[in-house]
């Protein structure tokens, strides 16, 4: 029995914290939450924690990760890394990033793309308990057209890629293309929708997939009964796919109103990714590369971001912490930084703390992201009070963390 005494309880629900509370953990669940008075005379065996300047709340989960890779910021790295390295070099990869993920107070993730079935196993040997890590929902791969987001060209002809990504063509090939995923153990279904187009900047975004694939893709996926999400920019695609059944609109660069207002009606899902965009810039064009019409592009979709993150906000549809990890991004260390780009666009430190852990977890369909009696005992003590200070949750060296009741070392 654990007992953990912390300042302030944020529930996770975006109920206001609560304060002299006493937590108790038995086994993997929480089982008992009331007023330090009221706390029974504890056993001899029990661990108290009391943690007078601290906040605890649920783990937190980010929703778009790609475990498979490490985040380097040079576009060839990343293109390079599935070819110079075997599967299984990317699976014990993937295990260390999940558990620098772990560490850094994501006690769950949703992994949209890896190569192979690299992050399928490793989600099924952290439910193991053979390697430690986050809980992982995944998608096996993402789909995408022939020569689609997820299917660049630019490698000689004679280069044969096997099994790096899943490729599809036509209504009846994302039909399949999902039935792969599925059969292969995906939780979710990953599409590739849209992209961004520098052509004309006033359209920044080009459809990939036609009307007739998403319709297919989406329909085959919630037969099957798998959410799915889709890569895009935005534009006339992404309303057409939020009104097929999209669950998750990921990046949405451009939202306009009326999306907005249909995602909210329709109970779609956003997960803006703000961290990546930023990276761009951090990282910059000396590094980057990239010709000055992608930068155009990068500098248009940063200043509209926040208002299509303004606009989903007020029109009062769920928005969801997602980082890209792994692309640009590295994992863990770094993530929490998403809740304060969400502050500094408009949300309050509560709102982006249920952002990470109870609508986050409804996306993803797992019980978890919120401190109550009967939950799995997913938890994180932060020193000092985010929901004033949402930087609070960065310093993750001061974290402590707690998986299924079972705290995470160092
Ligand atoms: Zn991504």
């Amino acid at each position: 029995m654990i007992v953990i005494r912390p300042e302030r309880l944020v529930v996770g629900d975006g109920t206001p914290a609560r304060h002299g509370v006493a937590v108790v953990v038995e086994g993997s669940s929480i089982t008992w939450i009331g007023t330090v008075a009221e706390l029974a005379r504890l056993p001899d065996t029990a661990v108290v924690i009391d943690a007078p300047d601290s906040t605890l709340m649920p783990g937190m989960i980010d929703a778009h990760v790609h475990l498979a890779y490490d985040g380097s910021p040079r576009p060839i790295d990343y293109k390079l890394a599935t070819l110079s390295r075997s599967y299984p070099a990317l699976a014990l990869e993937a295990a260390h990033h999940a558990l620098e993920t772990l560490r850094s107070g994501f006690t769950a993730v949703r992994d949209l793309n890896a190569p192979g079935g690299v992050v399928l196993a490793l989600r099924d040997a952290i439910a193991r308990g053979h390697v430690p890590g986050p809980r992982i929902v995944a998608c096996g791969q993402g789909l995408s057209v022939t020569s689609g987001h997820m299917d660049k060209g630019g490698w000689a002809d004679h280069v044969v890629q096997r099994d790096v990504n899943a490729p599809c063509d036509g209504a009846d090939g994302f039909r399949r293309g999902v039935r792969e995923q599925v059969k292969r153990g995906a939780d979710c279904i990953k599409i590739n929708l849209c992209g961004g187009s520098s052509r004309d900047l006033s359209r920044p975004y080009k459809q990939e997939m036609t009307d007739e694939e998403v319709v297919a893709a989406i329909d085959e996926a919630h037969r099957l009964e798998r959410h799915v999400a889709a890569h895009t920019s935005g534009g006339p695609s992404v309303t057409m796919a939020v009104r097929a059944g999209l669950d998750s609109v990921e990046h949405g660069h451009w939202i306009d109103e009326e999306t907005a207002d249909l995602m909210a009606e329709r109970g779609t899902f956003y997960v803006p990714t703000l961290l990546v965009n930023e990276m761009n810039f951090e990282i910059g064009r000396d590094a980057l590369g990239g010709s000055d019409d992608s930068w155009a592009w990068l500098d248009r979709c940063r200043e509209d971001k926040w208002g299509s993150l303004e606009r989903v906000r007020r029109a009062g549809a769920e928005i969801v912490v997602g980082t890209d990890a792994g692309f640009m991004v590295p994992h863990g260390r770094t993530s929490a930084r998403e809740l304060e780009l969400l502050v500094q666009g408009g949300l309050s430190p509560l709102e982006a703390i249920t952002a990470a852990t109870s609508t986050a977890a409804r996306l993803l369909g797992i019980e978890a992201g919120s401190v109550r009696v009967g939950a799995i005992a997913d938890l994180v003590l932060v020193p000092g009070d985010p929901t004033r200070d949402i930087r609070s949750l960065q310093a993750t060296e001061t974290l402590r963390v707690w998986r299924d009741g079972r705290e995470v070392r160092a």
